[in-house]
């Protein structure tokens, strides 16, 4: 290999994180140059299709791996191009198990059951966009019609078949018994072994990712809460929620961390 090993490799949230409520990186442009210009790879990390992905990776520059679905699968660069993997059941699969336990044990109406105009209602995402977030390869979000014992019970009947339930903002995801951490594991190691990964995230989503990096942002949300990691070195917290904070906190680790000189 002649190229040289980043000195930096970044994974991101999006939604609070890099993107505002609008879907837009306002704010982020500079950084986001910078990352170019430093040619440091950016990974999303995010709980929403790859479909979601496609338009917006485009739109950024070098994005080398995804991980996608909250960790449910991944793209990583291969010989031939990306590659992507998805774990657990599959979709289908997955969907033919959620109605086999019936709305007694899983009082969960998905995505799928939903339907396009339903998730539109509750996303109030335009019509485009709801087909996009609707391409579900590996897990499936929803809403979840029971206390806190019904999703005792719930999460009981999915454990057995390798799958998890967790809260990812009005949705409860039911997915395989992966994080986005094990993505950034995966990628990591592909990548750029042994270099030094930076994370950034606002949410509970986020948490083990945050934990495991070499330094992690975290992410201040909208209402003046943020995520509190056991861990206190490295770590920093972005000045403003959304792009508005990604943008100079990401600049703040590049100047700590100025790029190796050319040999
Ligand atoms: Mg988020």
């Amino acid at each position: 290999m002649t190229a040289a090993a980043p000195p930096l490799l970044v994974f991101t949230d999006l939604d609070g994180t890099l993107l505002d409520d609008a879907y837009r990186f306002a704010g982020a442009e500079a950084a986001l140059a910078r990352l170019a210009e430093q040619r440091i790879p950016l990974i999303l990390a995010t709980s929403k299709t790859r479909a979601e992905l496609t338009a917006l990776s485009a739109q950024l520059p070098g994005v080398p791996g995804l991980i996608f679905e909250n960790g449910a699968g991944i793209t990583c660069p291969g010989p031939d191009g990306p590659e992507t993997t998805l774990f657990g059941l599959g979709y289908r699969a997955l969907l033919a198990l959620l109605e086999g336990l019936g709305p007694a044990a899983a009082p969960f109406e998905g995505f799928a059951t939903l339907g396009a105009e339903r998730v539109q209602a509750l996303t109030g995402l335009a019509p485009s966009a709801v087909t996009l977030a609707m391409a579900r390869e590996a897990s499936e979000p929803g809403l979840f019609h029971g206390d806190a014992e019904a999703l005792a019970r719930f999460r009981a009947a999915l454990a057995p078949h390798g799958l998890r339930a967790i809260h990812g903002g009005r949705f409860l995801h039911v997915m395989p018994k992966r994080d986005k951490v094990d993505g950034l594991r995966t990628l990591a190691a592909q990548l750029a072994p042994g270099a030094p990964t930076l994370a950034l995230g606002d949410g509970e989503n986020d948490r083990a990712m945050l934990e495991a990096a070499t330094f992690a942002v975290v992410m201040p949300r909208k209402d003046g809460t943020r995520l509190a990691l056991e861990r206190t070195e490295g770590v920093t917290i972005a000045p403003a929620p959304g792009p508005k904070g990604w943008g100079p906190a990401v600049l703040a680790q590049l100047s700590a961390r100025p790029p190796r000189s050319p040999d």
